[in-house]
């Protein structure tokens, strides 16, 4: 299976001289979609994970269907203002400006052992800020897993010490 044709890029979005990667396609290729869910289940059966967590918004595809494929529970990181319990906050640095994300603060244990599953790892400022809110509730974070990764954005570095798992790499 080549993930990477299934994967279509968009010159020019959302703002020119980016390229986007569009995953729908390949989650709408049921082929693509299930091999990569697949992988991160082949993966992760055998380590003993308590939940997993899936970031804001194509983690929880992902992180979906392979929470169920492991029949543990599925924790999501999301964008400010959408939760409805009491959360924890992390503010993370964007082009222009900042950006918050939360997590239930009742979500994981003390100890927990947890993946996080996010599509794709550009710069890596949305997951170190999913990072530091599942270290504050104290989980043993194991991995932090991407369909894709733009290793020339160093996103890697925003995460020192937490093992990266990516399926593809863009330049
Ligand atoms: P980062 O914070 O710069 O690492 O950006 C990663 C976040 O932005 C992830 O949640 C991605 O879903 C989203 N993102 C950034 N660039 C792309 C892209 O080219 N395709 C799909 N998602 C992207």
């Amino acid at each position: 299976m080549n993930l990477k044709e299934t994967i279509r890029s968009i010159p020019d979005w959302p703002i020119e001289g980016v390229v986007f990667r569009d995953l729908t396609t390949l989650m709408q290729n049921p082929k693509s979609f299930a091999y990569a869910c697949d992988l991160l289940y082949d993966r992760y059966k055998d380590k003993g994970i308590d939940k997993i967590v899936g970031i804001d918004a194509r983690g929880f595809v992902f992180g979906g269907v392979v929470a169920y494929k492991l029949g543990i529970g599925f924790v999501p990181v999301r964008k400010k203002g959408k939760l409805p319990g009491s959360t924890i906050q992390e503010t993370y640095a964007l082009e222009y400006g900042t950006d918050t994300l939360e997590i239930h603060e009742d979500a994981i244990s003390p100890g927990e052992k947890v993946v996080i599953v996010d599509d794709l790892i550009a710069t890596g400022g949305t997951v170190g800020a999913a990072v530091k809110l599942v270290k504050n509730l104290g989980a043993d974070l194991l991995e932090c897993a991407f369909v894709v990764e733009l290793p020339d954005l160093k996103g890697r570095d925003q995460i020192d010490g937490c093992p990266v798992f990516a399926m593809v790499e863009f330049e």
